[in-house]
């Protein structure tokens, strides 16, 4: 694979006209978009518009005037069309963390003669930190949190299981689990599944209805674009809607919030899944993020990261100097998402001196360099740069520069 090549793959790629939709610099090659997306250029405008315009001349007659009461639905629905989930079923809210929580003890709460939720090791440590502290708070009697490994998630169902609780794309390495056939095989001894989708919305295609799931969890900051902090969303299937609830029941998940009314009734449907007030600013920017999204196949994004991907693995695999790289992402593109992850002792430094040339990848203790493929923004002739700079950096030692080993506070 020669730059040449990588620049004709990206005269015939179909979505290189998005790039356009994004502030990035030219001299930039940001491999993070799986940790924070960049701004998409209309955000600025809408951000605006919320705080001057609405916020700052409409005040509080905006809840009204501008519709922000229903952005958390709106702003769901246009991310169901993203996983696959027809209307009803998402609501934008909080973070990913507390939606897990809420999800969690409504799935348990269907389950009550079943206390294990079965997750895996290697799961994102937000979902287990919160299946932690649900468990505690139940206590033992109602709540056991299992974790095995990613390989035994099969062979470990059974009929003791309330919930299977598994991000589909690992953040690590970016494996990924079977949906539908996991989804089917837990149910097939009465568990229900919670899918967490923080690396797969907006980057491959979703079909949570058609996998049947029960549950979901989501970021927007990540391949979503929301912006950093940007509110999560969460799935209900519609054949739980009705009877289930949550115990974060704040006013937002009543069924009428403006009665102020002593008593807690549940709203209908997927709005008793909200809690609190919504960040209005915050939300308003991921629903402009999201119009990147309008018109765009979710296969051809899909077909695009498999392609990146590849040439990505491949470039290393053909640079002598990356030699002491292992490849620790599933070689086969349908067993992973849209990101590459290799192992190297030095990984924390050869990441800083990439940034300090431009190109932004991210590191995993303990010694994993990660680049995420966004395919909506990134060029064939980036990834093909990526990997030649980071020969470069190795063959010439650079990384091992003092300034490279500083730990900074967030990895
Ligand atoms: C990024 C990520 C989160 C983040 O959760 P927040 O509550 O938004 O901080 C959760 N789960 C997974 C799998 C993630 O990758």
């Amino acid at each position: 694979m020669n730059r040449a090549e990588c620049q004709a793959m990206d005269q015939q790629d179909s979505l290189s006209g998005l790039r356009e939709k994004f502030l990035l610099d030219e001299g930039l090659i940001y491999l993070d978009g799986n940790s924070l997306g960049p701004m998409p250029l209309a955000v600025a405008a809408r951000v605006a518009e919320t705080t001057q315009a609405q916020w700052g001349r409409d005040l509080v007659t905006s809840w009204n005037r501008h519709n922000w009461i229903d952005l958390p639905v709106r702003v769901g629905e246009k991310i169901a069309h993203l996983v696959g989930a027809a209307p009803g079923q998402v609501i934008c809210t909080d973070s990913t963390s507390v939606n897990l929580f809420k999800v969690l003890s409504a799935a348990l709460s269907l389950r009550p003669e079943r206390r294990v939720i079965l997750s895996t090791r290697d799961n994102f440590p937000t979902d287990l930190y919160m299946a932690e502290g649900l468990a505690a708070l139940l206590g033992k009697q109602r709540c056991e949190l299992r974790l095995v490994d990613s390989g035994k998630v099969h062979e470990s169902l059974d009929r003791n299981l309330a919930v299977l609780m598994l991000t589909e794309v690992n953040f690590r390495t970016g494996a990924r689990f079977d949906m539908a056939a996991l989804t089917a095989a837990a149910h097939a001894v009465g568990a229900l599944v919670i899918w967490d989708l923080a690396h797969s919305a907006g980057a491959l295609p979703v079909q949570l209805d058609e996998a049947n799931a029960d549950f979901a969890v989501g970021c927007s900051y990540k391949y979503l674009n929301g912006g950093p902090g940007a509110p999560g969303f969460l799935y209900v299937a519609a054949r739980h809607l009705e009877s289930v609830t949550q115990p974060l029941s704040g006013w937002m998940g009543h069924a009428s919030p403006f009665d102020f009314s002593p008593g807690y009734s549940p709203g209908a449907g997927i709005r008793r899944f909200a809690t609190g007030t919504p960040a209005v600013i915050s939300m308003s920017a991921l629903d402009t993020a999201l119009t990147v999204f309008d018109g765009v196949d979710m296969a051809q994004v899909r077909n695009k990261s498999v392609k990146l991907a590849e040439v990505f693995i491949s470039c290393v695999e053909a640079a002598p100097d990356l030699a002491g790289l292992e490849l620790l992402s599933p070689r086969d593109p349908t067993a992973r998402g849209s990101q590459v992850s290799f192992s190297h002792p030095g990984a924390y430094a050869m990441i800083q001196a990439l940034i300090e040339r431009g190109i932004i990848g991210d590191f995993r203790e303990p010694d994993i360099l990660r680049f995420g493929l966004c395919p909506l923004f990134l060029r064939f002739v980036d990834v093909f740069d990526a990997v030649n700079t980071l020969a470069e950096i190795v063959r010439q030692g650079s990384w091992q520069a003092a300034r490279f080993q500083q730990r900074q506070p967030v990895t």
